[in-house]
């Protein structure tokens, strides 16, 4: 017969555990975000200083956790960008498969920003890019962290930190010419382009919704977790400007996931300014909920983890709607 007190002393010791990862995980999360959208690293602009100084952060943080990298020596996939001397490098490093495979899942998040520009109103010039997209980063770093601790996946893993999206595309678009692994057996990209932090939601949505045939499943697997599939109507005129659309082009499934405006246990969460994005503005604050951005992660890592056990059949129908205009 089971022993009532042994089991209820179990789930205390499971529920401690959990908290102190999550615990764990958010004091991660802080200082990576607070590092990179510090303003020592000047806005991560396209050929700056701080850009250099991002990628090496981003580098030693898939190192310590022991990722492989994508050169012998080296996590640093570098580019040349146009009218610039400096190189732009995406960082990138790799979880095998269990079993020698093509197939691969990809995770990624742009780590550019705007960089300095026009000094504002307040008397700042320098756009930190906190949650476009150091905390994305924040993500990607820890989703790494988390999938290192578990048995090796049944696919490929690629980790990928992109250079230069704000202005074109650039990073995603050399990372595809010049993959890990075989593009065509990619099964998906989850992209991580900001991330809530303004407390649990109830409600998430998917960029694109059209021209795919995956939202269906990604629906099941949130509703599963809780989460209601609400997507507001102007998403559908943003299908091209994310890193997302060079993969999708190719005919290769991507997508990033973004939290609605339900709190959890009904009612409309209040807007609380967070610093608008691609402004001097977007900084880390005192106001952001960092429980909300565990249950962010959550939804990502419940959501690779399916496609990690389905490596095939789902498609891009209409890649043709993720051309640049
Ligand atoms: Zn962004």
């Amino acid at each position: 017969m089971e022993n009532p007190f042994l089991s209820g002393k179990l789930l205390i010791v499971a529920i401690l555990i959990s908290l102190h990862t999550s615990g764990q995980t958010i004091s991660h999360f802080k200082k990576h975000t607070a590092y990179l959208s510090s303003d020592e690293l000047e806005g991560r602009g396209t050929g700056s200083r701080g850009a250099i100084l991002a990628a090496d952060y981003i580098a030693e943080q898939f190192d310590a956790i022991g990722l492989e990298p994508i050169n012998e020596n080296s996590y640093l996939q570098k580019f040349p960008y146009p009218g610039q001397d400096q190189l732009e490098s995406n960082i990138v490093g790799v979880i095998p498969a269990l079993q020698a495979s093509d197939e691969s899942i990809v995770f990624m998040a742009h780590y550019d920003a705007y960089g300095i520009k026009k000094t504002d109103e307040n008397n700042d010039s320098i756009y930190n890019g906190a949650r476009d997209n150091a905390i994305g980063v924040a993500a990607l770093i820890e989703l790494a962290r988390m999938y290192k601790t578990e048995k090796p996946p049944l696919q490929n893993i690629v980790f990928v930190a992109t250079a230069a999206e704000e202005f074109g595309q650039y990073g995603a678009e050399y990372y595809l010419e010049n993959a890990v692994y075989n593009i065509h057996d990619i099964t998906i990209c989850l992209n991580i382009d900001g991330f809530n932090v303004s407390g649990p939601r109830e409600d998430f949505f998917v960029m694109p919704r059209q021209g795919v045939d995956f939202i269906d499943e990604i629906e099941l697997i949130a509703k599963k977790k809780g989460w209601i599939y609400r997507p507001p109507d102007w998403i559908d005129g943003m299908n091209t400007n994310f890193d997302t659309a060079s993969f999708l082009r190719r005919n290769i499934p991507a997508f990033t996931l973004w939290t609605g405006n339900q709190l959890k246990g009904g009612g409309d969460a209040e807007q609380t300014d967070f610093g608008a994005i691609h402004s001097p503005d977007d900084e880390m604050n005192d106001n952001w909920n960092w429980d909300g951005v565990i249950d962010h992660l959550e939804l990502y890592k419940a959501i690779s983890d399916y496609f990690l056990s389905k490596p095939e059949g789902i498609k891009v129908t209409n890649p043709e709607l993720f051309n640049s205009k």
